[in-house]
């Protein structure tokens, strides 16, 4: 009885797809911060080499780099020595150290053993927690890290606007397309090295034109890229590049397929008519035909569903309404 109760309740208490929703807006941009945190590291080093005092540097940069300075250098004492602890703490997007804590993308770890057929102990730990978080939730880094779908969700609402006005028609191409994206951009990277995935992952090309322009003041080649997922997200279909094109989606998808948690339905309140969590989801994972694959848990189909017979649960459970 207890654990019906709990189950009743845990299950509840996931639907509520619209905490869901902005939670992941607000991790996305904690994310999106915590890359713009990492480029302005390098200029911290920067002053910390050149000038190390907080007058000097204010008379180099000006106030507000004053003020950047002191409370970086006030943040990173807390854990040791501030520069040593700030270059501990940066990295770019692919193999990130917080707190000591590694962080390795699966995508440029492939890169790595492709090319160098060997793997660091640290960057390999590294990927425990994106693989462990596949397992467990799927393709959650979709919808809660990836700083990119940001950028993908606002121009999904950008293009149903158009819509009222224009005729936006959607494409597909092959599931296998972004298979095809990793195993070419491997080669390239093995033949002239990983700064591809600089172009061919939009989470990394976002990261590298933010630490290009933020670290160096200059515009990113990456930039270019970041413009056509843009277009083709725009023009081709909602969500296109991460259904399509992204390679790690493709492959968080496949390590999360028979992923712990899962959306469930119960079948019971479902609507024969209705067919709204099919048509909003931004992944066209089918919840009525209870598909779960790709699903990156965003929340939507939970917001929309008009008999909230749609639920978060372990997969294992039986739903209940
Ligand atoms: S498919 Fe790729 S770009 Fe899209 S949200 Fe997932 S990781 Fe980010
Ligand atoms: S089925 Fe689609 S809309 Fe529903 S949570 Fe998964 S990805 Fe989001
Ligand atoms: S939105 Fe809800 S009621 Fe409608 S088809 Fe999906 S699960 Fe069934």
């Amino acid at each position: 009885m207890g654990e019906i109760l709990q189950q009743r309740f845990l299950a509840k208490a996931m639907k509520s797809g619209k905490t869901l929703m902005i939670f992941s807006i607000f991790t996305r941009f904690s994310v999106l911060g915590l890359l713009c945190t990492l480029a302005m590291l390098t200029e911290y080093n920067n002053l910390k080499i050149a000038y190390n005092h907080p007058r000097l540097v204010e008379l180099s940069s000006g106030p507000a780099m004053r003020v950047f300075y002191e409370s970086t250098d006030k943040f990173f004492s807390i854990f040791g020595e501030p520069a040593e602890m700030a270059q501990r703490n940066g990295g770019m997007t692919w193999s990130i150290r917080i707190m000591g804590t590694p962080f390795t993308d699966p995508v440029a770890a492939l890169s790595v053993l492709a090319k160098s057929r060997r793997w660091e102990l640290g960057f390999a730990l590294g990927l425990l927690a994106p693989i462990g978080l596949a397992l467990i939730f799927g393709r959650v880094f979709c919808s809660y890290v990836c700083p990119a779908s940001l950028l993908f969700f606002a121009i999904a609402r950008f293009r149903r606007i158009l819509r009222k006005y224009f005729y936006f028609p959607d494409y597909s191409l092959p599931g296998g397309f972004a298979w095809g994206v990793l195993a070419g951009g491997l080669g390239v990277a093995v033949w002239i090295g990983h700064g591809i995935w600089s172009l061919l992952l939009p989470y990394f090309a976002l990261g590298q034109t933010l630490f290009q322009g933020i670290a160096f003041g200059s515009l990113s080649v990456s930039l270019g890229s970041l413009i056509v997922f843009s277009i083709l997200d725009l023009c081709l279909g909602r969500q296109f590049t991460c259904r399509y094109v992204c390679p790690t989606g493709r492959l968080l998808g496949f390590m999360g397929q028979k992923s712990l948690v899962s959306i469930k339905r119960d079948a019971t309140e479902c609507l024969t008519s209705c067919q709204a969590c099919v048509d909003i989801c931004p992944m066209k994972v089918n919840p009525k035909m209870d598909e779960t694959v790709d699903c990156s848990l965003c929340g939507e189909c939970l917001v929309i569903c008009p008999t909230h017979c749609l639920s978060i649960s372990p997969r294992n459970w039986k739903t209940s309404s």
